[in-house]
């Protein structure tokens, strides 16, 4: 633990023999350098071998017909004209690189900026190499079974002991009184959880709540099957909790879209609460000590960004509710990928050894790589935002992190962007015209004056994006 506490200390700015600091910031300064010195070079590199190739094409044709070189002249002049588009965009990094042209390629680029595919890790991850590599022999994993002792019968030892590992270092969960139930993503974990807390003997169906905005899936996820058991019953701060029929309240903190934390808004006598803690994590938030609900749900996709391994984890106090999600997922999957589980166990472990293990060779500290970019993104969206006089992003106050054990801010996965413009109606559409492409308030019960965007896209992906943003201050 000594040593966890140096290394920790060591990112925060402490103890000259640290080369972890150094390494990080060379991972940041290579992630910002792909994705704004290279991607100017790239751009000069296109713009030359397009230049030079027509320079070739005119001596060729020079050197056989005259008048046919004029024409090519004249289509030379046409074609450069046409296909190389000169916008000044201005530097979001105060380079001096201000008047570059953006190639066509980028300026016609549709920016998806919808959904929240958490590809901002990858870098981290490749510089991980072979320690975050797994290969499973042919023979391996074959039975449907993981440990049949175990009340989750297909959950992975190897992957329970990662999750509860992780949990202690980062400080942001309890797990010795709770059962870990393995699930296709978090996702079929609140399908498995809708079932296991609604009763099936009762004539109506249970109201399925949760404060606006709220994550956009969770209407859709309730009511897609048409079920007798649940319905999605909308915002639970008007919802009416009538007499004794039950209620199942979806708490998201912090909370998908707008990033702020999040406690139950309603009386839990006659409900249910499931706390969805995908974003509990030290990137986004500061940690406020080990949430200890009898439901909690996490998810490698926002923790980690392996969204592609699809593992989510609940963590859940009680054995009859723990058994009832269990027998969900035998009829919804037999399982759950052990393949998965081995990969997601082992991108843990990675994490977990980056803070307990001495590696001098390595970048190890995920979190702290993470909540560097993510704090980078959010202060150049800010000031672009800001230039831009027309949008407004939420407030975060900084807070004690009990992980880093220094004052940090919140850096949420998404941007609740606000459209204050008034000539603005449809926020989504005028991004859209913009070719960005977000997700509207309506989806999230609010209004269509707020969209929401993801912070967690490629390097090129996010500085094209900012770049837009800001070139509409220019005005
Ligand atoms: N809950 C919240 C709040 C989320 O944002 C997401 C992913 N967008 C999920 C659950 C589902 O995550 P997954 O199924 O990828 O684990």
């Amino acid at each position: 633990m000594a040593q966890a506490q140096r290394r920790r200390n060591c990112n925060i700015g402490t103890g000259s023999e640290c080369k972890e600091k150094e390494l990080l910031l060379l991972l940041l300064l290579r992630e910002r350098g792909r994705s704004e010195g290279q991607g100017h070079q790239q751009q000069q590199q296109r713009w030359l071998n397009r230049t030079t190739s027509l320079n070739n094409n005119a001596k060729a044709t020079m050197a056989t017909v005259l008048a046919m070189a004029m024409a090519m002249a004249m289509l030379l002049l046409f074609y450069s004209s046409s296909t190389s588009t000169r916008i000044t965009t201005p530097s979001t990094t105060g380079t001096a690189d201000e008047a570059l042209s953006i190639s066509d390629v980028d300026a016609d680029a549709v920016i998806n900026l919808d959904h929240g595919d958490p590809t901002m890790f990858e870098p981290f991850w490749k510089n991980a190499g072979d320690k975050a590599t797994v290969i499973i022999p042919g023979w391996h994993t074959m039975s449907y079974f993981s440990d049949t002792s175990n009340l989750c019968w297909f959950l992975e030892p190897d992957f329970a002991n990662q999750v509860r590992r992780l949990h202690r270092i980062v400080g942001n969960a309890v797990t010795h009184a709770h059962h870990i139930i393995v699930g296709v993503g978090s996702t079929q974990l609140i399908h498995a959880l809708l079932f296991a807390l609604s009763a099936t003997n009762t004539r109506h169906p249970v109201s399925v709540v949760s404060a606006a905005p709220f994550y956009s899936m969770y209407p859709g996820i309730t009511d897609f099957l048409k079920s007798g058991l649940f319905r999605w019953a909308g915002d639970a701060t008007s919802f009416k909790v009538n007499g004794s029929s039950s209620f199942i309240e979806i708490v998201c903190s912090p909370n998908n879209p707008d990033g702020t934390l999040r406690r139950a808004v309603l009386s839990t006598e006659a409900g249910k609460l499931v706390h969805d803690l995908a974003y509990y994590w030290p990137q986004y938030t500061p940690m406020r000590g080990p949430a200890d609900e009898d439901i909690m749900l996490f998810t490698v996709s926002k923790a980690t960004g392996h969204a592609g391994t699809r593992i989510g984890w609940a963590l859940v106090r009680d054995a009859d509710i723990a058994s009832r999600m269990v027998k969900f997922i035998e009829m919804n999957s037999i399982g759950v990928s052990k393949d998965s589980q081995v990969r997601a166990a082992r991108i843990l472990q990675v994490i977990s050894d980056g803070y307990e293990l001495p590696d001098p060779d390595s970048t190890t500290s995920f979190f702290h790589f993470s909540r560097r970019l993510l704090a980078d993104r959010w202060q150049r969206l800010r000031r672009a935002v800001e230039e831009s006089g027309r949008f407004s992003l939420p407030q975060f106050s900084s807070e004690f992190c009990e992980f880093t054990k220094e004052h940090t801010e919140t850096y949420p996965a998404f941007a609740w962007l606000r459209c204050d413009d008034e000539s603005i109606e449809d926020c989504e559409g005028f991004f859209k015209s913009m070719k960005v492409l977000t997700r509207s308030g309506r989806h999230f019960g609010a209004g269509s004056e707020y969209i929401r965007i993801s912070m967690l896209d490629r390097a090129r992906n996010f500085d094209l994006f900012v770049e837009r943003i800001a070139s509409l201050g220019l005005g």
